[in-house]
């Protein structure tokens, strides 16, 4: 029996030598199909928690791939949509590094996964599932040939037929999957996320407590909360995770991770943030190795001080040597309106600091095969009449210093009123102008990206033209254009009134004046709320 390099047995040991080899006979060069998957309503009437459905209904690799740990709060989860876990002091002294990803309770998730049984972590998956729409989650293809053959390579071949396979190999049976079973370990991460803290200088305007203290302070002085509540928010992670997490990164992490992303609150304002840097580039220079498949991605607003940037700017030379940078400023909206978006920006300093990256790259050892950059754009309300000129100062940089940025998708939906689709359809006229103009540039601008794609497979897309217009503003245009609005949307009408109210009240900043062009708008929205 093989082990891997904490001493446990390998995943892929479920499959025996002598069936491997019958097996990749008989499947040999199969090309890939589609699964049948059987309905989610065959098997309940409503989502229920747990209950029996097929693998196929909830297998997903995520569970196995996809580590997130908060060095700050010691939660850890396995995917973004589950909810998070405490480590304590007891797990860590029980299970020392297998507290990163092989607790009890995540094994038993597993478990529960390969034994086709719904839980209630996975929620939102399996409602969107049981309404007939497609989960984000990898599904039973992806665990089978991306992940246990593909990735493990627990089988020679890809296989065809997926669910065949599946109930040939994978005990359905809970009586042959024992707590202890394998095939519940997870030592192969793939997308690894670190989170700093929830330490931020902004309180941009969709943002919570969660991610900034900023807004803490603020939800803290007008009464919204109690200081004394917050520890139950954001407790102290256990004095030993970090040095655990460490031997686990330098055993397990740093061997199989294709992406890291570093997230807080802000990086580039906690101090926690250089030391991760320093500790990531020593582990990588450790390795010997120089092929940058490691992919490092780093959200920042970008509000960094000079002290910061210089410290944070000094660090690239030697990290670039072992991984893809892929910076992401956050930010989809120009100067006055941005600031008020994303308050406590200096927009000055913001241009400045891109400017200087941008101008200062040679200096710093950046190139285009270890250096990528993408605006965050998390489009909203508020963004929306900024947008034509947004993409046109994005264009303007490119050409002005001759490196490509890209346009990364997102749009709020949460908190209600900083949906685009609460505005009325002559915003649409907005979006159009931002689409017709990405349209001209659009394949100019992918060219690095096409370059990289093929250069770094599973490289995380940076921000593609072409896909922000297909896959995004295509469909928004023509949604916020339209005269059909959900009555949720209507109705979150009234809540942007009294949130820009408030607004003026707490942070002084008056909405018509950073936005005069939603006049009309904020007279409805009065209406709306009644005033
Ligand atoms: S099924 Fe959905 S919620 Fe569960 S781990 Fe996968 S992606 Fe995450």
């Amino acid at each position: 029996m093989s082990t891997n390099t904490s001493g446990h047995k390998k995943v892929w040991d479920i499959i025996p030598q002598d069936k491997q080899e019958k097996y990749g006979q008989h499947y040999r060069k199969a090309p890939r199909s589609f699964v049948d998957v059987p309905a989610l309503t065959n098997f309940m009437d409503e989502p229920k928690f747990p209950a029996q459905a097929d693998p196929a209904n909830v297998a997903c690799r995520f569970k196995w791939d996809y580590p997130i740990v908060n060095l700050m709060s010691g939660h850890i989860r396995t995917c973004c949509r589950v909810p998070k876990q405490v480590i304590t002091d007891h797990d860590i002294e029980t299970y020392g590094a297998d507290a990163i990803q092989n607790l009890p309770y995540e094994q038993d998730r597993r478990r529960e996964k390969l034994l086709g049984i719904t839980h209630v972590d996975c929620e939102s998956c399996v409602r969107l599932e049981w309404n007939g729409s497609a989960p984000p989650r990898g599904g039973l293809d992806n665990f089978v040939n991306g992940w246990l053959i593909g990735e493990n390579q627990g089988y020679p071949y890809t296989v065809t037929d997926v669910q065949k396979w599946y109930v040939d190999k994978i005990p359905t049976d809970p009586e042959q999957l024992p707590f202890n079973h394998p095939l519940l370990r997870a030592d192969r991460p793939e997308m690894l996320e670190i989170i700093l803290g929830n330490h931020c200088d902004l309180k941009c305007t969709y943002c919570s407590i969660h991610y900034s203290t900023q807004w803490q302070s603020e939800l803290i002085k007008f009464g919204d909360i109690k200081k004394e509540d917050l520890k139950e928010h954001f407790p102290a992670a256990p004095e030993k995770l970090e040095k655990v997490f460490w031997e686990w990164f330098y055993d397990v992490g740093r061997h199989t991770s294709k992406v890291i992303n570093i997230l807080g609150g802000e990086p580039t304002y906690m101090p926690k943030f250089y030391d991760v840097m320093e500790k990531l580039t020593a582990a990588y220079k450790d390795l010997g190795k120089k092929d940058r498949h490691v992919e490092l991605g780093i959200l920042s607003n970008m509000n960094t001080k000079p002290l910061q940037m210089d410290r944070f700017l000094n660090l690239l030379p030697e990290l670039t040597k072992y991984v893809f940078l892929r910076l992401q400023p956050s930010i989809e909206a120009l100067d006055k309106k941005a600031e008020y978006i994303r308050y406590g920006l200096d927009w000055n300093r913001f241009e400045g600091n891109i400017r200087r990256i941008l101008s200062e790259r040679e200096k710093y050892g950046l190139t285009p095969d270890n250096f990528g950059m993408g605006f965050q754009m998390a489009l909203n309300s508020f963004s929306i009449s900024s947008l034509p000129e947004f993409v046109h100062w994005t264009n303007s940089l490119i050409n002005e210093y001759d490196f490509e940025i890209g346009l990364m998708k997102n749009v709020v939906s949460f908190p209600r009123h900083h949906n685009p689709h609460v505005l009325t359809p002559d915003f649409g006229a907005y979006i159009e102008e931002a689409r017709d103009y990405i349209e001209i540039f659009a394949e100019k601008n992918d060219r690095q990206i096409r370059g990289l794609m093929k250069k770094h497979t599973g490289l995380v897309a940076h921000g593609s033209w072409i896909s922000y217009n297909r896959d995004l503003l295509d469909g928004l245009a023509k949604s916020v254009s339209s005269h059909e609005r959900s009555q949720f949307d209507i109705d979150s009408r009234a809540h942007w009134y009294h949130f820009v109210e408030q607004m003026k009240t707490r942070r002084g900043a008056d909405v018509l004046n950073h936005y005069p062009e939603m006049t009309d708008f904020y007279n409805l929205c009065k209406k709306y709320a009644g005033v």
